[in-house]
């Protein structure tokens, strides 16, 4: 193309986009950005970020520990190591989600499609893999970010509970009751033994607890459980009038400030309200509706991974996907392809 043409086709553009309606000028908007947000991160670079991170504390054995550590050759370009001490060989990303995987180059890509909610389908179609690998890539992923410790509340704490309704999606053999097409409805009216609870708390810095609690209402024994170890340096906690979270402040002996929904009341002294934790809940609602409904086994899997999500809401798309799997390489994770498949259900 050259100048001339170049300036004419642009003109054009202009002048059809200008015609489009408001929401529609959004949606170009929207897809430049996505367009020009192009990812220049290469393997090369992502192993070397991945190796800083796992090996912040100085190069050690992923199996034993032991720093007796020698190069061991590149077998297809990837560099190997060899333990003295216990005689095992590792590379980059052994105990990662990613280990044993043929398609490195494809890793990033794969984070975008699950930050944008695709399905497994297209994302296989996307990346040219099978449904199945991209089953097994997203929950070896979503296992591996559980697995990172949470950290501890500061300050005011916001606490609120939502319900997803129990799903046992992907489950051919379901046999008390006839399967729900899609996350379906409930059969019962208000809060009952088929809505998973999900405790969210969120403090004011940002820092974000998002957990499944129990089937049906909250309780004292469950909040205490999830929440406890990380509210020492909580100075008061903003919750609505379910009488158990004024229970749990009370026996923790941290202040309470109740917010009576019911008369209109959002806010306390001008700083006390749930706010943040109702947005947040939101957000999660939509994000998770992308899926058409996930089996209540990986709930709390894709409560983190959104934890996540949310928390780089703000960074560009490669620096989100970059940072989600670093953090999924941290921890060590064991599982094959059949022990995700065969997860069970557990409440904590
Ligand atoms: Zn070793």
């Amino acid at each position: 193309m050259t100048g001339k043409t170049r300036d004419v086709a642009f003109c054009e553009a202009m002048a059809v986009i200008g015609a489009l309606d408001n929401g529609s000028q959004h949606k170009v908007l929207a897809s430049l950005k996505a367009l020009l947000d192009t990812d220049t991160t290469s393997v090369a670079e992502f192993i070397e970020a991945l190796r800083d991170k796992r090996f912040r504390k100085g190069f050690a054995c992923p199996h034993c520990n032991s720093e007796k550590v020698i190069r061991y050759g590149t077998p297809r370009g990837r560099q190997k190591y060899m333990c003295t001490s216990c005689g095992k060989a590792f590379s980059d990303h052994t105990h990662t989600p990613f280990r044993g995987t043929h398609h490195p180059e494809k890793w990033l890509p794969f984070m975008e499609c699950m930050i944008n909610g695709l399905s497994l389908r297209k994302t296989a179609t996307q990346l040219g893999i099978a449904v199945s690998t991209a089953f097994t890539w997203r929950h070896k992923l979503l296992n591996a970010l559980k697995r990172l410790k949470p950290e501890s509340f500061d300050g005011l704490l916001e606490v609120d509970e939502t319900y997803f309704l129990y799903s046992e999606k992907g489950n051919k053999n379901i046999v008390d009751r006839k399967p729900r097409k899609r996350g379906g409805s409930s059969k019962y009216r208000g809060i009952s033994r088929e809505q998973t609870c999900v405790v969210v708390a969120r403090d004011r810095n940002k820092l974000t607890h998002v957990q499944v609690a129990c089937m049906g209402p909250i309780n004292k024994a469950k909040a205490k459980a999830l929440l406890t170890p990380y509210i020492d340096s909580v100075s008061a906690i903003c919750s609505d009038a379910n009488g158990t979270w004024r229970v749990f402040s009370e026996d923790a002996g941290v202040d309470h400030k109740e917010l009576n929904m019911k008369r209109k009341q959002r806010v306390i002294q001008r700083i006390y309200h749930i706010q943040n934790v109702n947005a947040f809940h939101s957000r999660l609602k939509d994000w998770m509706n992308r899926f058409n409904g996930v089996a209540t086994k990986f709930l709390d899997n894709y409560l983190t991974c959104f934890r996540f999500i949310d928390a780089n809401s703000r960074t560009s798309m490669t620096a989100k996907k970059l940072d989600l799997l670093l953090s999924a390489c941290l921890p060590i994770s064991p599982e094959r392809y059949i022990d995700i498949r065969s997860t069970e259900f557990l409440l904590p």
